[in-house]
């Protein structure tokens, strides 16, 4: 399984991306950053996009995904809710058009909507996916995605802390968690229900506790303000736990 990282941030900047990654090129995970660093050919072999929630840094780009790509359906999953924080604000037939229905010129259907059901395993274009909630204060799950020949990585979305239900149903080898915050901002992430190092460590040990291991862990949604003090408290944190766990940049690509 090969993750290429499209965006890693919260914030877009000319060098920060908004969160989106492609697994082997054909499965997009959340849609911050999904045209800008893909060529047209690139777009052209996405089967499937998968979104956390709806929040606009992950759904941005589906209006203008959709409009480059109107020669074939691609296939949508998330949950209902945020399918239909979808129709209702952003592809709308107003801003933008309904590409789930036919629209002017465009006798066809762009996009289709493939509702997730939580801890369910749905077959996404080969991929295994299971979809566990998480704490948001708008509706968000993650995934676990398991690739054909079995890699297991969990993408947790943007969550604050106490999501380790999820450990009950999935066992990824490797995790890949939003971090927003540095530690003094604790209270921040609590109440905007994102992460700091310190609680991403009780979530580990969480982990640990229910499946006896720990999962190699790589950091998305950085606060490009806060990046350094994150990088260095989740050193710590490595350290400590004696495991990988470090930011990932745009463009880097993660072969598991
Ligand atoms: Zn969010
Ligand atoms: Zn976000």
């Amino acid at each position: 399984m090969i993750i290429r990282f499209l965006g890693t941030h919260n914030k877009a900047s000319v060098d920060k991306r908004l969160v989106s990654f492609v697994i082997d090129d054909v499965l997009v995970v959340d849609a911050g950053n999904i045209v800008s660093d893909l060529s047209f050919t690139e777009q052209r072999r996405i089967r499937a996009i998968l979104l956390s929630h709806g929040h606009y840094d992950h759904i941005r780009d589906i209006p203008a995904f959709a409009f480059n790509n109107t020669d074939r359906a691609t296939r949508v999953f998330a949950t209902p809710y945020t399918l239909e924080i979808l129709s209702s604000h952003l592809i709308d037939g107003l801003i933008y058009p309904k590409f789930t229905e036919k629209f002017g010129y465009i006798d066809r259907q762009i996009l289709e909507f493939c509702p997730l059901e939580l801890f369910t395993v749905q077959n996404v274009e080969g991929y295994e996916v299971t979809a566990a909630p998480v704490n948001h204060p708008l509706e968000a799950v993650g995934f676990e995605i398991t690739s054909p020949e079995g890699k297991r990585v969990f993408y947790t979305g943007d969550t604050g802390p106490g999501f380790s239900s999820a450990w009950q149903h999935v066992h990824p080898d490797h995790l890949i968690a939003e971090m927003t915050f540095p530690n003094r901002l604790g209270e921040e992430a609590l109440a905007s229900g994102h992460l700091c190092p310190e609680m991403l460590k009780q979530e580990l040990l969480e982990f640990r506790k229910i499946r006896g291991y720990l999962p190699s862990t790589y950091l998305v949604h950085l606060s490009p303000e806060f990046e350094q003090e994150i990088i260095e408290e989740a050193a710590a944190v490595s350290r400590e736990l004696n495991i990988t766990i470090r930011a990932i940049g745009e463009g880097e690509k993660l072969s598991i």
